[in-house]
């Protein structure tokens, strides 16, 4: 049971994909369609291609937030390099799956549970949502339109648009800066330890962490939750 705060927060700045957009289930859900769709004989190897396609896209994210990589060259170099390790001679299909799985990915509509009840309650009362997500800006914004999450919030700030990714802490200024928030009424909510979480303590805001599956941490939050629900008992 979490004690109501004793601050008056304001302005509370989400984290999309992973705290709200279930990332994972519409992941799989496209990756799924695609393999059905152009590669069907390896639809019985699913499950061998989903753990080394998000092994080496972990990876190359990694190369892509040092700079290392551009983003053209990640999304269609995943394809390529899990279907050379699964011995898939994919002539020109890596290019047309990575193309449909940008297309198709963001346009699904999983939400983790209680998502619009608890937005459309902090809606009412009277809090400013913002979100703050390292995604590509055209990919963010076409899921929170299917999704429907759009009219939730004031603004949605980008890594793109700010030049820089979480948990830089410009990406936070910048977010403050543009929304006109001031660091003690402000708070972020997400599910990511380093980019969320030590991002915004550091800079200097409190802090949500969403953690549904219950893993063991040392970081300092200011507030922990499990479920989207339990905000009600913070705000
Ligand atoms: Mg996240």
């Amino acid at each position: 049971m979490q004690i109501k705060h004793q601050k008056t927060y304001r302005n509370l700045f989400f984290d999309l994909d992973r705290t709200l957009w279930d990332f994972k289930t519409n992941s799989e859900v496209t990756l799924n369609e695609l393999i059905a769709r152009h590669i069907p004989e390896l639809s019985q190897r699913f499950q061998e291609f989903l753990d080394l396609f998000y092994r080496i896209n972990d990876n190359l994210w990694n190369q892509y937030e040092n700079g290392i990589l551009k983003k053209e060259v990640l999304r269609t170099k995943r394809f390529e390099d899990t279907f050379a390790q699964m011995g898939i001679h994919a002539n020109g299909l890596s290019q047309k799956m990575s193309d449909d799985y940008i297309t198709e990915s963001p346009l699904k509509t999983a939400l983790f549970p209680h998502t619009h009840e608890t937005l459309s309650y902090l809606n009412e009362k009277g809090y400013r949502l913002f979100l703050i997500t390292n995604g590509f800006t055209e990919v963010q914004v076409v899921k929170i339109k299917h999704s429907s999450l759009e009219p939730y919030f004031e603004k949605m700030i980008t890594s793109e648009e700010a030049g820089y990714q979480k948990p830089h802490r410009k990406i936070f200024e910048y977010a403050l800066k543009n929304t006109h928030s001031r660091k003690k009424e402000s708070i972020m909510i997400g599910d990511d330890l380093e980019n969320d979480i030590f991002g915004a303590r550091r800079f200097g805001i409190d802090t949500v962490f969403f953690n549904p599956e219950k893993i063991k941490y040392q970081q300092q939050t200011t507030f922990e939750i499990q479920s989207l629900a339990d905000l009600r008992t913070i705000f």
